[in-house]
């Protein structure tokens, strides 16, 4: 099969035949229509984080396609299924997380197209029992990017403190910040977007935020405080790839807001103790979604509430489409079509 692999780090994918992997007792071999490239692929392909993926690796976890084979344990699935599969590839099942429905803090987590293999291939091994099926209607263009920017933004919002006719600021509105635009709009929020350039703005203002602050033109969390009323954002979403987009997030979050901590970019960021005590800020860090987050919100693209900016491309330019995401030059989600 066809596939992007990366071979060390910092060095461009290399398109290559691999062998089609087999499937385990538990496992589905998916034959993949589509996948979305999410920033988190570029961080594994430059060892950017402290967990380093363990190369040569095929990346990718907004993979979405058709099941061709079944495990002998798989009975919930049948050839022909249209499946994502998700960055939380597998959990253990058992431990007091999974038992809550928790598994995305399950200590034996693992992580698609970052621990094993993922989507930029024609086929993708995946664990039967954490795959999530596609509405009919979605197609899998649309469908890919919901399986990772999609759920975790939705994820995100949910974990905000946040309720209807509240203000939250999505601080960086790109492939994930600008389908958060549009679960805070579904969920009766009010929105201001901050990043920056014409086409973002452009895109944020057509998706229902009420303001677009322009990070390189003005000081976000000075001109929060002068648009809205309340004092600040009650709940601020960063998914920003910059340490000053968390730093000026944590700065536009009113007393007793919350921020949500969400892109992850290699730095620290020490928070003010006396600040944070003094003005109650609830910090919170939210990591994709379970799977019902997933069925949620792949529900809200199924009825057209939410609907990802797509440029589609193709699994060759991948190199290219990393060196774009690099220079923050993507509008929306790129997805590759795969077929
Ligand atoms: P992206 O490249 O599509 O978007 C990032 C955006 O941040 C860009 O539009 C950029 O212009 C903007 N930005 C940069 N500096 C900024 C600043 N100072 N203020 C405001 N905006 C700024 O990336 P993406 O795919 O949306 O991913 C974003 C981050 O989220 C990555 O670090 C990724 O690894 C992480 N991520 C986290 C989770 C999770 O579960 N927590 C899931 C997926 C992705
Ligand atoms: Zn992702
Ligand atoms: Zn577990």
């Amino acid at each position: 099969m066809r596939a992007a692999v990366a071979h060390k780090f910092k060095e461009p994918l290399k398109i290559e035949d691999v062998p089609t992997p087999e499937v385990g007792p538990h496992d589905v071999l998916v034959n993949i229509k589509a996948c979305g490239v999410c920033h988190t692929d570029l961080h594994a392909c430059h060892g950017d984080w402290p967990v380093k993926p363990t190369m040569p690796l095929i990346p990718g976890h907004e993979g979405v396609g058709v099941v061709t084979e079944l495990g002998s344990q798989v009975t919930h699935l049948k050839k022909g299924s249209r499946v994502g599969i998700p960055f939380l590839y597998s959990a253990c099942g058992y431990c007091d997380y999974c038992l809550e429905g928790n598994e995305v803090l399950c200590p034996d987590v693992v992580y698609g197209g970052y621990m094993v293999n993922g989507g930029y291939a024609d086929y993708c091994l995946a664990d039967a029992r954490y795959v999530v099926e596609i509405p009919d209607g979605l197609s899998f263009i649309d469908a890919a990017p919901l399986f990772c920017a999609g759920v975790t933004t939705y994820k995100a919002l949910k974990v905000s403190n946040t309720k209807p006719g509240d203000w939250v600021s999505i601080v960086g509105a790109g492939g994930l910040g600008h389908l958060a635009i549009q679960y805070a709009r579904a969920m009766g929020l009010n929105v201001i977007a901050v990043d920056t350039g014409a086409d973002v703005e452009k895109l944020c203002l057509d998706l229902g935020a009420e303001y677009f602050i322009d990070f390189m033109k003005e000081k976000p969390e000075e001109k929060i405080k002068k648009l809205i009323s309340t004092g600040g954002v009650h709940a601020a979403i960063c998914t920003a790839v910059s340490k000053a987009g968390f730093d000026s997030a944590y700065a536009s979050t009113r007393r007793g807001g919350t921020m949500v901590l969400v892109g992850l970019p290699p730095d620290e960021l020490p928070i003010p103790i006396f600040d944070t005590v003094l003005n109650g800020v609830t910090i919170v860090g939210s990591i994709v979604g379970t799977r019902k987050d997933l069925v949620e919100c792949l529900e809200f693209g199924a009825q057209g509430k939410v609907k990802t900016n797509i440029e589609v491309r193709s699994l060759e330019e991948i190199n290219q489409i990393f060196d774009q995401m690099e220079k923050n030059e993507i509008t929306g989600r790129i997805v590759m079509d795969m077929t």
